[in-house]
């Protein structure tokens, strides 16, 4: 390859790779031997940037993800599923309330990235993303009853929940 190519392909891959990023500039004759693949080094630089720009958190999203947790249906889902897993039907029964009301909730929460999914068989089984969630709902609880407040406290039950047909209940 003649230098002047050399020197083409390197201003080539700094600009595409994006040279303002503090990615790593790779050129021929730093790497002789390498023939490096520069779709490849774009991707992952690339990727590098996607990781960086999830970590972004604006104030946009903060409040999406204090929207998703602002309901007392939510709520009291979050702290159901802070004992552990459970079925739809098991918060269903804990909440007294109709399946596809819960199921709407649900949905939203693991849209949020909430609450995670499990499928086994036609069960749907849910769990919280991230535990930390539920001392967000414990800050918020003690705020309110420093203020005053009297905190409304529905234990969640550790037993089998009357008229849950879930393998957990079942089981107990
Ligand atoms: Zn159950």
């Amino acid at each position: 390859m003649l230098p002047a190519q050399v020197g083409w392909q390197s201003f080539s891959t700094r600009r595409s790779c994006g040279d303002d990023v503090g990615a790593r500039r790779f050129t021929e004759r730093e790497h002789p031997s390498a023939g490096f693949d520069k779709s490849r080094e774009c991707a992952t630089i690339f990727e590098k940037l996607n990781v960086a720009m999830k970590k972004l958190a604006t104030h946009e999203q903060q409040a999406q993800f204090i929207k998703a947790v602002a309901h007392p249906t939510r709520l009291r889902i979050l702290e159901i599923l802070a004992r552990g897993e459970c079925c739809v039907c098991h918060v269903t029964a804990v909440l007294d309330q109709r399946q596809p009301y819960v199921s709407q909730h649900l949905m939203l929460l693991r849209g949020h990235g909430l609450v995670l999914d499990r499928r086994d068989g036609l069960m749907v089984h849910y769990r919280l993303a991230d535990p930390r969630v539920t001392q967000i709902i414990s800050l918020v609880r003690g705020v309110l009853t420093d203020a005053g407040f009297q905190a409304e406290v529905q234990p969640v039950p550790d037993g089998p929940v009357r008229g849950c047909s879930c393998p957990r209940c079942a089981s107990q």
